[in-house]
């Protein structure tokens, strides 16, 4: 990339030179004083592409059309539907197609992969995590340790950043880890940090893990459809992730969940089943005894929230007409431009901002700590047409999102940033 430049022109020019400029008008954009916003929470909840209401009318026309029918008459019919997110969900994660389920929350999922998963006994059963995990997985691995009859005080391990740094050394992970190896069961961490957007080193995790003896587990809702994955390749265990943020399927949206192809065949494992987890060839004899599928489907319970999946499936159409090597690319340039950006302001401004997000293991998004600023600067930013997302003291998260951001936008976020500081 050439040598960026803080100006209205060079941003244009990025941009009319991007290779994928035109998705940006695939999508909607909430309007400010009649001018899209400069939308930074695609971290939060990806915007809606214009084609995703015509994939939902039609399976509320198929609905109307055949009722229940539509089970095999509509035209994507629903009892396979789930099946038409599989391969391009896979690509973007880095799995095979057998690998991957899309089903449930996010958060249900990672409950149901614990289940299966997480079996302590009383010498192994610790699980490590990343300090500041979302509070959902917090809650979620507390539950999990007290429904097994221990408590988090003994059995959660927190990896925290050292005094004074904002994000967590990979040696520091790696030496619990070896330092626990006779007594830990799960490691389960988030792939991207939602807080400070830290990448970590999974496939390192995951080999240290393997080599002590754990089952190992990512919760990838800031990962996928952000970063390159290879979660196939790296052996990971399981994963989970939401499909509302980089995936752009609507709030609250199916969820995707990531089972490794060595735990196929192992019908020993425990499992919460329910009848969609049941063989396909016999599930409608409606049998006493459960038959499990030889594949990540054996771990769906129930029949496919139809009209969530088409969202999905209007998403992911896109991601696969792109794919995620053209969109890291140019993730890759936005976030540096970002960075440049940031760190002009900086100069103007006395330092008053830092960038915590670590430079080589970083995703699309920038969390920025602005020094001496409450929510007032957020709030601004807002009034100004910016959308970034504010945490608690004083950080800022942008995340400009390859598929609909562009150079303009980082231009005129510093614009209005340089003015209100
Ligand atoms: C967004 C997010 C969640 C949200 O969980 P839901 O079950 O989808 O509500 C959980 N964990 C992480 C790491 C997240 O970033």
């Amino acid at each position: 990339m050439a040598q960026f430049q803080n100006t209205i022109l060079f941003a244009n020019e990025q941009d009319q030179k991007d290779e994928l400029k035109n998705y940006r008008n695939q999508f909607y954009f909430p309007q400010h004083n009649n001018e899209p916003v400069v939308y930074f929470t695609g971290n939060s909840l990806g915007l809606q592409p214009k084609q995703t209401k015509s994939y939902i009318e039609q399976e509320l026309n198929d609905w109307a059309k055949f009722g229940v029918e539509g089970h095999f008459l509509a035209k994507n019919p629903w009892m396979p539907y789930h099946e038409l997110l599989t391969d391009k969900m896979a690509k973007i994660v880095g799995a095979l197609p057998s690998e991957v389920i899309m089903m449930n929350q996010l958060t249900v999922n990672l409950h149901l992969l614990m289940v299966s998963f997480y079996q302590p006994t009383k010498q192994r059963y610790k699980i490590l995590c990343e300090a500041k995990a979302f509070p959902s997985d917090q809650y979620a691995l507390q539950s999990q340790l007290n429904f097994h009859g221990f408590n988090s005080d003994d059995a959660l391990i927190e990896v925290a950043p050292r005094e004074g740094e904002y994000h967590i050394r990979i040696e520091d992970i790696l030496t619990e880890i070896e330092k626990n190896k006779d007594s830990i069961a799960l490691i389960l961490i988030g792939g991207v940090n939602y807080f400070s957007g830290q990448v970590f080193d999974m496939k390192s995790i995951t080999n240290a893990g393997h080599k002590a003896g754990a089952i190992v587990g990512f919760d990838l809702a800031h990962a996928a459809g952000n970063i390159k994955l290879e979660l196939h390749n790296w052996g990971v265990d399981f994963a989970a992730w939401c499909s509302y943020k980089y995936l752009n399927s609507g709030p609250g949206s199916v969820a995707g969940a990531f089972i490794h192809e060595k735990h196929h065949q192992n019908t020993n494992l425990p499992l919460f089943a329910g009848w969609w987890g049941h063989d396909k060839k016999t599930r409608f004899l409606m049998d006493k005894k459960f038959i499990p599928m030889q594949n990540a489907e054996r771990w769906q319970l129930s029949n496919a929230p139809i009209l969530s999946m088409a969202a999905c499936l209007s998403s992911l159409s896109i991601f696969d007409e792109v794919g995620m090597d053209k969109l890291i690319l140019k993730s890759n340039q936005l976030t540096a431009y970002l960075e440049y950006i940031v760190n002009e302001i900086n100069k103007e401004k006395n330092n008053c901002l830092q960038i915590i997000t670590p430079i080589e293991n970083r995703g699309c998004q920038i969390s920025i700590v602005a020094n001496g600023y409450g929510k007032d600067l957020y709030n601004n930013l807002i009034e100004n047409g910016v959308i970034p997302d504010w945490r608690e003291p004083n950080v800022i998260r942008c995340a400009p999102v390859p598929l609909y951001n562009n150079f303009t936008d980082i231009y005129r976020f510093g614009a209005v940033l340089s003015k209100i500081l």
